[in-house]
């Protein structure tokens, strides 16, 4: 069942949330472009330097340095074929998480590629990865083909038919499937996807600042029409970073601060077909935020 026809299909995120704009970041709030230092390289040194007081990235979890793993904070998987020989962000995480993570990283990734257009070649080792890894043929034991069979019958049983784009819960960035003919949706098990975009707001935003998110900040996801997200952003455009990790990863960001307050926000293009963006707040920012 999963053949060729499900090249470009309609990604369906099973949380079917409204999003919905609710203030104007640039108001009152001192917006600067980010000046921070970056931290690709250090993780290493800075781990053997404090080796005592490694905090996890993701949970917080103070860690010793054997505990004490690097994680890549978009999984290398995630990177097209074409992406030059860079430095990919990563972090001091713990055991758990770097498992966890990468359990719904590679859960994620392989459903979002069947929705991804591969008249963009740079993407396609990802897609065809992505079909072996629910096909049994490809097994390299009996036991690895239960495992794909029944990861086959998992994405077969949550294949939905869309007749309308606009539904809720049809993941924005995946809408133009729909007018190209497709009306087949893939359920992306919406806690997971959220999960995967928070690890990486928390991963970028270690990188960006040298820290962790810290823990009495608040960090929020948010999946919106790409019409939605240029008239929120245009004003501040200006003020934001542009990161690319080569032509398939690109992140903008933009920090607001006033007095105690502060507010990074977070826009990832991955592949130049999937957006998703996220907040990071200090908890006495007012919730005004771009997106939500
Ligand atoms: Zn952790």
């Amino acid at each position: 069942m999963v053949g060729t026809h499900l090249r470009s299909v309609v990604a369906w995120d099973e949380s079917s949330r409204p999003v919905v704009i609710q203030g104007n970041i640039a108001n009152g709030i001192k917006l600067e472009r980010p000046d921070l230092r970056c931290h690709e390289a250090g993780v290493e040194s800075m781990q053997k330097e404090n080796s005592e007081h490694v905090q996890c990235t993701y949970c917080l979890k103070a860690m010793s340095a054997i505990e004490t793993t690097v994680d890549h904070v978009i999984a290398r998987s995630w990177y097209p074929a074409d992406t030059p020989p860079i430095a990919k962000w990563k972090v001091p995480a713990c055991n758990e998480c770097n498992r966890r993570y990468s359990a719904a990283e590679q859960n994620i990734l392989n459903r979002l590629a069947l929705c991804i257009d591969t008249g963009d070649k740079s993407v396609e080792p990802i897609v065809r990865r992505a079909r072996r890894s629910f096909d049994p043929k490809h097994a390299k034991s009996a036991r690895d083909a239960m495992h794909r069979f029944n990861k086959r019958q998992s994405l077969i049983h949550g294949i939905k038919q869309i007749s309308n784009p606009k539904a809720p819960g049809v993941l924005p960035s995946f809408r133009e499937n729909f007018g190209k003919g497709s009306s087949t949706g893939i359920s992306i098990p919406a806690g997971a996807l959220h999960d995967v975009i928070e690890k990486w707001v928390r991963g970028v935003h270690f990188c960006e600042f040298g820290h962790p998110v810290p823990a009495d900040f608040e960090v929020s996801v948010q999946f919106v029409d790409d019409e939605v997200a240029a008239r929120a952003f245009t004003e501040i455009m200006q003020f934001a970073k542009r990161i690319q990790k080569g032509p398939g990863i690109e992140v903008l960001i933009w920090h607001a601060t006033e007095t105690d307050e502060s507010i990074t926000q977070y826009a990832f293009n991955i592949w130049r077909q999937f957006r998703a963006y996220g907040t990071v707040e200090s908890s006495g920012a007012n919730g005004d935020t771009i997106l939500s």
